[in-house]
């Protein structure tokens, strides 16, 4: 698929250049900075051909963008999937480095991506993907380098044989170089539930802000991965309802809540909600403009766009996902007066901890779930407080409010390092 065929509303890398301009625009800016900023530092494109199981030799295409290493090694996750678009992670790497500047971890942004359907694929097959792709991004990623992380289509297995191919490339154990590992080898207590935590953090935040009593609001989730299922129990636990939560192929809403423990047991053997009975089968456009309090849109890019923002009916709009609102869908959610908490400061518990586990794996030391909980607590909760401050300060939504923050960080970074050569 060539960008041009991405129409400009669904070009995730256009949706996020549309929010920088106006924070590029309300800081002040100057042009040379701004086109900086804007240019992803590196695009690394690679072949990796594979010996399937039935023998036949098949290539794919994976990508590494390092948007910014303006504030740290660039950081970001990996996705497997089918649609992987160089724009989609040239964007979801730009997020990253917005994203690490506004909970001020010492971060750059950058994101991978293999075009494979993970599905589809035998675990011997997504083994052979994985260890390909990282001997041909090798010389581009370490510990001070690059540090990937698990995104849609991965997990903490493909973390951990991307791990083991470094470190034998390496000749040392290195495990800092990747974080979503599991905890056997040096991943982090509390990494797996961050970016659910974070979310339902935030949301908490928010209903505080708006006068709203958890105990008396509803949500609807779409995706049940990581972080849908893990948002929805963990919103569950400050006595938010989820009455709907989605996958790939549809959503389940039960009006008087859903039953999360055995959605989870389910999802568990299943990897999809077929076959469960605790509700009605509706779509994933049907669970977005249901009448809840709290929608978290977890899944995937632009499911808010121009055509259904007016249809929308939460009053808090907690993004789980990247890029699930298309530019155009802001304003028509703002002029609605729905309270956004935008993807770069919701879904940051992750990287957050993340950031956690790099740490310690550079320490050799392990923390206990509660103090990698209670340090992801502070940050997240000051980090709203930063974003509904600046909001309020220029004048502009939480989604601005944070893309100025994160860009005046980045800015002032790059222009304190100077432009070299
Ligand atoms: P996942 O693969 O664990 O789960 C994704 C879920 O979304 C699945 O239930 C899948 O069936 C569903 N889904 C996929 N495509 C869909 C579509 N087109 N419509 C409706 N549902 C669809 O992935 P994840 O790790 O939970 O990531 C979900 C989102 O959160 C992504 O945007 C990702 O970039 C973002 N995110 C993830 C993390 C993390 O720590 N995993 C951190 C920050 C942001």
């Amino acid at each position: 698929m060539s960008p041009q065929q991405i129409n400009s509303e669904e070009n995730p890398f256009e949706a996020m250049s549309a929010r920088f301009k106006i924070a590029a625009d309300k800081l002040g800016l100057e042009p040379g900075m701004f086109q900086v900023l804007l240019t992803p530092d590196r695009e690394i494109t690679v072949a990796i051909p594979v010996v399937m199981d039935d023998g036949a030799l098949q290539v794919f295409t994976g990508y590494r963008v390092q948007h910014s290493l303006a504030r740290g090694p660039a950081k970001g996750g990996i996705r497997y999937a089918p649609n992987v678009h160089i724009d989609e992670v040239r964007a979801l790497a730009a997020w990253m480095t917005w994203k690490c500047a506004v909970v001020n971890v010492p971060f750059g942004g950058g994101k991978g991506g293999v075009i494979c359907d993970p599905f589809k694929l035998s675990k011997g097959e997504l083994e052979r993907i994985t260890r390909k792709y990282v001997a041909r991004i090798m010389d581009f990623i370490g510990p001070d380098r690059d540090i990937p992380a698990p995104d849609m289509g991965t997990d903490g297995q493909v973390m951990g044989w991307f791990l083991d191919t470094y470190c034998n490339y390496q000749g040392s154990y290195v495990p800092a170089v990747v974080t979503g590992k599991p905890i056997a080898l040096g991943g982090s207590a509390g990494r797996i539930e961050a970016t659910g935590r974070g979310v339902m953090i935030v949301t908490r935040q928010a209903l505080a802000h708006l006068g709203m009593n958890p105990k008396q609001s509803t949500a609807a989730i779409q995706g049940a991965g990581n972080v849908g299922l893990i948002s929805a129990m963990q919103l569950a636990s400050i006595g938010v309802k989820t009455l709907a939560i989605s996958d790939i192929h549809g959503a389940l809403y039960n009006k008087n809540g859903l039953d999360l423990d055995l959605i989870a047991k389910h999802l568990a053997k299943a990897r999809n909600l077929d076959g469960l009975t605790c509700g009605d089968r509706i779509s994933n456009e049907q669970l977005l403009e249901l009448p809840v309090d709290i929608l978290v849109p977890a899944a995937t890019e632009n499911v808010i766009t121009s055509k259904n923002a007016n249809n929308i009916k939460a009053r808090v709009i907690t993004e789980g996902a990247n890029g699930p609102c298309a530019a155009e869908a802001d304003q028509i959610l703002d002029s609605k007066g729905v309270f956004v908490v935008p993807d770069i400061l919701a879904n940051a518990g992750g990287v957050t901890v993340s950031y956690f586990e790099w740490v310690q794996n550079r320490m050799g030391f392990a923390w206990k779930q509660q103090e990698v909980e209670d340090r992801m607590e502070h940050i997240m909760v000051e980090s709203f407080q930063s974003v509904v401050g600046m909001s309020k300060r220029f004048q502009v939504s939480n989604r601005i409010a944070a893309y100025i923050l994160g860009v005046d960080r980045v800015a002032d970074a790059t222009r304190r390092r100077g432009i070299y050569g």
